[in-house]
């Protein structure tokens, strides 16, 4: 997958969209990630000993890859993602706009 955790990416569509965040978790298998601060649901809880309260509780859900872009720090700009080869036969992600290697 071309977005990876802690890249920092721009919602495209869905009732989110417009807003930032930063990648917690990856799903590649779903083709999703969980988005810091993105796609909150509202989850009921029911009380389960003392640690857990009842009530609704707001949980941020994965969303899928295809809704965002990754937003690059260097240019400050939503953009896609390229590939290059190193000299050392490393692939590394790059920068559409900027052509800045990004990992
Ligand atoms: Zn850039």
């Amino acid at each position: 997958m071309k977005i990876r955790k802690n890249d920092t990416v721009l919602v495209i569509a869905g009732k989110d969209r417009g807003k930032k965040g930063k990648v917690r978790f990856a799903y590649p298998k779903e083709q999703k990630l969980l988005v810091e601060g993105i796609n909150f649901i509202k989850k009921h809880s029911k009380a389960r000993g003392q640690a857990r309260q009842a009530g609704i509780i707001d949980l941020e859900a994965p969303i899928h890859v295809s809704d965002v872009m990754l937003f690059c720090d260097k240019c400050n700009h939503p953009t896609r993602i390229g590939f290059r080869l190193l000299e050392d036969g490393r692939k590394v992600r790059i920068c559409q706009s900027c052509r800045e290697v990004i990992d």
